[in-house]
């Protein structure tokens, strides 16, 4: 969702007359969006503004902004106006649509501006996008969230759930089909919970995407297996365009930790799901979150994870050590897992996720796999890069430049996160 965000921040940039350039040196403005999600991502946002600071001394009209998930925060504000009173303009997660008003002030009145809304005022239609890639698009289909996992900030950076009116989300992804766009993934926290109309929820919508002409695949991220109905699921074999692969994260396998993270459903509902996804379509591939080390986890209770992995044999997974998000419920819970013990379990969890992965990945050997062509190789003029409809990356030799479209390919080859392969005549 950020790197969606940041498309639009390029798009109001750009409609303001700025064009891309590459080093802070010559830059006139920088603009740096922000994760919270964990504590790593706020520590990379520190050094990279550190950066700037060099060519901000060497000429003071260079304009840094920051913006994004962090702004949302005041102890983070705060941090800025002690340490960084040299950063010229704070905005959040409610007002990017603001950006070019507020830098036209800092530009014209040359002053500071720090301007972060507490709420959302409701969804904006019409801002422009400086999209990253020619085939494929992230469209919004909703904001904020409203589930309050115990240890997620999102909540209170994003805030309340709020959905964009079906009619919106149509005639975006029609102009993106135009544009020659073939895959669309949708974006939302918790897409499931998706409801554009009375009678149009996130179901309702797949089906109507499906029906616009130049669009081959959709995908969607994320999805909440609390939410995860029935009939979504055979969406996945109903639905022609809807792509075989879901990023369900189930964060552990432990229903103790599970309730105590206000998940909302049990090891055996997760087991249930994946069982339900993979009879809803042969081969579906499935990708989740874990989080290692939530306080209170025990040895028994991360068993409990290592059982699920083994059990619904994900495809690749993100794993993250457990961090602190001030503000959060989780933050003062008892049980905080020692730093040695959060990383000795998150070894053995990748060692067991790594050789599932490489295993499910040798299964595509000798398959011709439909595969979205993204462009060629940097170091070899003869590899393209592409995806399966499961998602999965392949390296593939070519004569011919299929960029931009849906081709065979023959997978040759497996890696832990690749396949390798040749396309087929
Ligand atoms: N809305 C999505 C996830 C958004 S955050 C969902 O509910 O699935 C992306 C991932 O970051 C989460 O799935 C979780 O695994 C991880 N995460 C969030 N807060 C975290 C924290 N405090 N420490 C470690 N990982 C965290
Ligand atoms: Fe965070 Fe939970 Fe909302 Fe995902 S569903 S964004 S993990 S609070």
């Amino acid at each position: 969702m950020n790197e969606r965000d940041s498309e639009t921040i390029a798009g109001l940039l750009d409609e303001m007359g700025f064009c891309e350039g590459s080093e802070a040196d010559t830059a006139d403005i920088a603009i740096i969006n922000t994760c919270s999600v964990r504590e790593n991502a706020d520590n990379r946002f520190f050094g990279a503004l550190g950066r700037l600071k060099k060519a901000k001394e060497a000429r003071p009209d260079f304009i840094v902004g920051v913006c994004g998930c962090m702004m949302q925060q005041q102890h983070v504000v705060d941090k800025l106006k002690e340490k960084y009173p040299w950063v010229d303009l704070v905005f959040g997660t409610h007002n990017l649509h603001e950006l070019p008003k507020l830098l036209s002030s800092v530009i014209s009145e040359k002053r500071k501006r720090i301007e972060v809304l507490e709420e959302s005022c409701g969804t904006v239609e019409g801002l422009p996008a400086k999209r990253l890639h020619a085939f494929k698009a992230f469209v919004n289909i909703m904001f904020g969230c409203d589930n309050f996992c115990t240890y997620c900030i999102v909540p209170y950076t994003r805030g309340r759930e709020r959905s964009r009116q079906p009619e919106n989300i149509i005639s975006e992804v029609r102009s993106l089909a135009e544009s020659g766009v073939k895959e669309v993934t949708l974006l939302g926290q918790n897409v499931n919970s998706y409801r554009g109309a009375e009678k149009i929820g996130f179901t309702e919508l797949i089906y109507m995407l499906n029906e616009i002409d130049g669009i081959e695949r959709i995908r969607f991220t994320t999805s909440h297996p609390k939410d995860l109905s029935d009939g979504l699921i055979d969406a996945f074999s109903e639905c022609g365009k809807l792509c075989g692969h879901i990023h369900l994260p189930v964060q552990s396998g432990s229903s103790r930790i599970l309730e105590r993270m206000n998940r909302k459903y049990t090891k055996d509902d997760y087991l249930e799901l994946s069982e339900k996804l993979r009879r809803s379509r042969r081969g579906i591939s499935i990708t989740t979150d874990i989080i290692v080390g939530f306080p209170g986890e025990t040895e028994e209770d991360f068993e409990e994870t290592l059982d699920v992995v083994r059990k619904v044999e994900f495809d690749s997974a993100f794993t993250f050590l457990y961090s602190i998000r001030r503000g959060t419920p989780a933050e003062k819970y008892e049980g905080q897992v020692p730093e040695e013990t959060k990383h000795e379990r998150f070894g053995r969890l990748i060692c067991l996720l790594n050789g599932i992965s490489a295993k499910k990945n040798k299964a595509y050997e000798g398959c011709t796999e439909k595969v979205l062509v993204e462009g060629r190789s940097k170091t070899n003029k003869d590899v393209y890069a592409g995806r399966t409809d499961s998602f999965k990356l392949v390296n593939f030799i070519s004569g011919a430049d299929y960029t931009g479209e849906i081709t065979d390919v023959l997978i040759t080859g497996s890696k832990t996160f690749s396949l390798f392969g040749e396309k087929t005549t």
